[in-house]
């Protein structure tokens, strides 16, 4: 556009703008003369003037030259087309372009809706969209979005879109994707999808529930996004205390909840009718009712005598209904024997001092069948009150009174007593709690002349009841000289009898039977299969069903037939004894068979067997730990026993059993094969007036039959060095003889490889030569839980002890290099089963074998990290500086 000023000639017609008109049409049909030339039918867009304008001084062309742009807008347009035209009326100018375009809005994906392409007929318009797959409206209403005359869609959208159930919302809003497998949503929503709760899976896409995996369950109530729960495991540990006609159940909660805490409990009660069979529990009244209980207790009165009842005490939860399998249970019998003694009451305090308490209570009154029911002795039960996990002390006295001594000082201690009639014990008292006084002796004092006033005439009474006491148990000729319990002298004081009897003190062994073994019914027994050889007879597996009770496993060890009435005397003594006993660590006697062919004596039954063997058939796969585990039961069962003053005499591994948790229990209470006749087994070796297992045995039992339990301490150390060993023979092939000769020459077994010092050091401690520095059963268990407690400690596996005063033998195999083969080596070390590997894999020489790697004894089979950590230290054993002869080779 030229200046009007610097071309004076163009006079004062000279413009510097146009004008812009349009002329909207919906068809071409403009010819030179329509429309007319004339504003109306044009309609004026707007006069354009130039922002720049072009001097004539010879800048035309020049750099600074610049096109004007101008935008004009024009409409609002409703027919389908338009003309425009410029009408320039004396201005000096040029067009050089002319743009026609109009705005849109595009097609677009938003929230959740794809819209179509717009165009903006106005100011703003607005578009209706369609929800994305997988979404829809909320409340019904299509979406909405304007479409701005800028061409621009103005946010946000009216009416959104949301994903459906099973699908979330991605990319900024674009698209709505299926809940990958895994997770799922419940509903329509913004929520993302949620991982699958605990126990439940989904395994496609767009999941809107995840199922709950096999084995789990909701309850009708449980929203979706509840995990999946199982209903609870059994209740455990049932109790009943029967008070006349009442018994109160008490159980522990199930190990498992289910994952839920709606747990209740549920007892059904039956019982055994007379005509056989059970019924459902007739004339019983319940004091809540027995379902939905949510305690851990129910008493049910009106129980009737002699009537079996079961008790069966179910828990369940808001998933037990649902799921349709029958509720798991546990169950108890209870009978009211008629001539069971009534409980004790009135448990009083007769005196206390700083380590005994002295208690008197009433005798129960009569019972319903006298012949039966007369009180034969009471059981006192008693424990520290506020230990977590009190040591349970029983004694028997046959009064109605009783001291209670060896007790720690100002220490609560809850006392129980039951009496014994014929017909078995009644139940026990109710829980009563005194209380030992100071050790201030100022304190004391008084009560102490308080115990002489009480009991003043009685101790003349106990002391010659203690005098002809001793004399008995002479007279008897019991070989049986307890050397100490943990707790001397205890047993002695106020008459009680917490002593192991000897079956042979009776004058009828039967009648022993009869008092410690429960007959059992020929007909509860199934034998299944035989898996051992017992000294009278085979050891079968096999059930006991007794009626009301749950069927057991039990082992069964028969008396061959053809026997003497002696030896059906020394068979059964064993139950007598074994009967005597209860503890976990002991094997518990079920009963005996005596009253048909062949006679039986059943016990539970020990999955795993004989701890020696179990050991070598499993060598190298516990931990130092799990083998403590073991010997501490083992000693904590030989605690048991001392306490009672019964000496073992034949402590060995082959003679501790093992069940499938793990758990050994001291067994082997016959007397038989000690005796010079019996047995023909080598183990034990006739000596002076019996057969001896030599090597488990003490010095001074060797030599003068003082058997101890000392000198089951002796033998409870050689068991230490079997398991350490993991069932290694004892002082190798040696003979008996170099093994009598070694010990008096203070030679003592090394350490097993990898023994923790502080074992090796318990056993050199078990095996001195003066029994009375031998530690006690009490004082081992302590010290094995010290251990226990401190894992770190077990670590330490030095093979020397140094400053040990004891010399050792050394049982180390010779090293490798003088054995002709490999196989002789491997067979020495005790890994022959993997000869054959060794040859396949091309390791028939030292000099391959020497540089053997681990993954090479994995390639072989050699699996077990103790088998490849065996294999290994003896190839690393150093050549010994002096020639190992024997075995024997003593160092410090
Ligand atoms: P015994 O006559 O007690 O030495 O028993 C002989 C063998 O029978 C033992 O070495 C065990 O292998 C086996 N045995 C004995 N009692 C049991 C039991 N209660 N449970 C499992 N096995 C047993």
């Amino acid at each position: 556009m030229m200046e009007c000023a610097s071309t004076p000639q163009a006079g004062r017609s000279c413009k510097e703008t146009f004008n812009l008109y349009y002329y909207p049409a919906n068809a071409d049909i403009a010819t030179d003369h329509f429309p007319k030339w004339m504003e109306n039918p044009w309609i004026k867009v707007d006069t354009v003037a130039a922002d720049t304008l072009v001097r004539r001084n010879g800048r035309m062309g020049g750099a600074s030259m610049r096109s004007n742009v101008k935008t004009l807008r024009l409409g609002p347009l409703k027919e389908s087309g338009f003309y425009l035209a410029f009408l320039d009326q004396g201005a000096c100018m040029a067009v050089l372009a002319v743009r026609v375009y109009y705005r849109l809005c595009p097609a677009v994906v938003a929230s959740l809706a794809s819209f179509p392409e717009t165009v903006p007929a106005g100011l703003v318009v607005s578009a209706e969209g369609s929800c994305v797959e997988g979404a829809e409206g909320s409340l019904g209403r299509r979406p909405i979005m304007y479409c701005r005359e800028d061409g621009e869609w103005a946010k946000p959208a009216a009416g959104d879109c949301i994903c459906v159930a099973g699908r979330e919302e991605k990319d900024g809003r674009t698209k709505c994707s299926a809940c990958p497998p895994g997770s799922f949503k419940p509903k329509v929503g913004e929520l993302p999808c949620q991982i699958c709760p605990p126990s439940s899976l989904s395994t496609s896409a767009g999941a809107t529930v995840c199922n709950c995996k096999v084995g789990y369950y909701r309850a009708t109530g449980d929203p979706v996004t509840a995990p999946c729960t199982k209903p609870p495991s059994s209740p455990r540990s049932i109790v009943s205390s029967l008070n006349g006609s009442t018994v109160d159940l008490d159980w522990s909660e199930p190990l498992d909840s289910g994952g839920r805490s709606d747990l209740y409990y549920e007892v059904r009660c039956s019982e055994y009718a007379a005509g056989g069979g059970w019924i459902p529990c007739t004339r019983l009244s319940f004091v809540q009712r027995p379902e939905k209980l949510k305690e851990r207790k129910l008493s049910v009165s009106g129980l009737r005598p002699q009537v079996i009842y079961n008790f069966r005490v179910l828990a369940l939860n808001g998933v037990s209904e649902t799921n349709g399998a029958a509720a798991m249970g546990e169950e108890l019998n209870v009978t009211i024997d008629r001539d069971l003694p009534n409980a004790v009451t009135g448990i009083q305090q007769l005196a206390a001092s700083t380590s005994s308490l002295s208690l008197k209570w009433k005798t129960p009154g009569p019972p319903p069948s006298p012949s039966r029911g007369t009180v034969l002795d009471y059981e006192v039960k008693y424990y520290e009150k506020d230990q977590e996990d009190p040591r349970i002390m029983y004694l028997k006295t046959p009064a109605n009174e009783t001291t209670l001594s060896e007790l720690r000082a100002r220490t609560m201690y809850a006392v129980q007593v039951r009496a014994r009639s014929e017909a078995g014990y009644g139940a026990f008292s109710g829980e009563s709690v005194f209380q030992t006084l100071e050790l201030d002796p100022e304190k004391a004092q008084p009560q102490v002349e308080l115990i002489a006033g009480t009991v003043g005439v009685g101790t003349l009474l106990i002391l010659i009841v203690v005098v002809i006491a001793v004399l008995c148990v002479r007279k008897h000729g019991s070989n049986k000289e307890p050397e100490y319990s943990d707790k001397p002298g205890q047993y002695l004081i106020g008459h009680n009898t917490k002593l192991y009897i000897d079956p042979f003190t009776y004058e009828d062994p039967n009648e022993a039977v009869r008092e410690f073994a429960k007959e059992i019914d020929a007909s509860y027994v199934k034998i299944e299969e035989v898996i051992g050889a017992g000294e009278f007879g085979e050891v079968c597996r096999g059930r006991l069903k007794v009626p009301g009770k749950k069927e057991n496993y039990v082992a069964i060890k028969t008396l061959k037939g053809g026997y003497t009435e002696r030896q059906r005397r020394e068979f059964l003594s064993e139950a007598s004894i074994m009967g005597q006993f209860h503890h976990p660590n002991i094997i518990h006697l079920e009963g005996v068979i005596t009253n048909n062919s062949p006679v039986m004596i059943i016990t539970e039954y020990m999955e795993n067997g004989a701890l020696d063997s179990f050991l070598r058939q499993n060598d190298g796969q516990f931990t130092p730990i799990q083998l403590v585990g073991m010997l501490r039961g083992i000693a904590s069962g030989m605690r048991y026993l001392a306490e009672m003053n019964y000496v073992h005499r034949d402590l060995a591994a082959r003679n501790i059993l093992v069940n499938s948790n793990l758990v050994c229990k001291v067994s082997d209470f016959g007397l038989s094969r000690f005796l010079q006749e019996g047995s023909t087994d080598p183990t034990y070796t006739s000596c002076l007036g019996g057969k001896i297992p030599i090597r488990w045995t003490a010095p001074e039992a060797i030599a003068f039959r003082k058997f101890t339990s000392s000198s089951d301490v002796w033998g409870y150390g050689i068991v230490m060095w079997e398991v350490m060993s993991f069932g290694e023979r004892p002082y190798w092939d040696m003979s008996n003889q170099d093994v009598i000769n070694a010990i008096e020459q203070d030679y003592r077994l090394p350490a097993p490889p990898d023994c923790p010092s502080a074992l090796h050091q318990l056993m050199l401690d078990c095996w001195q030569r003066d029994r009375a520095s031998r530690p006690r059963f009490t004082e081992i268990v302590s010290a094995l839980d010290k251990l226990i407690r401190n894992p770190a400690s077990l670590k330490i596996t030095t093979r020397e002890q140094p400053g040990s005063s004891q010399p050792l033998l050394d049982q180390r195999t010779p090293h490798y290099s003088s054995f002709s083969s490999v196989g002789e080596w491997l067979h020495a070390i005790k890994m022959g089963r993997y000869e054959e590997g060794f040859r396949t894999a091309g390791f028939t020489t030292f000099s391959r074998v020497r540089q053997i790697t681990t993954e090479d004894l994995l390639r072989i089979g050699v699996t077990l990290a103790g088998h490849q950590k065996k294999i290994l230290s003896s190839l690393q054993q150093i050549v010994p500086a002096e020639k190992v002869s024997g075995g024997f080779a003593p160092f410090y």
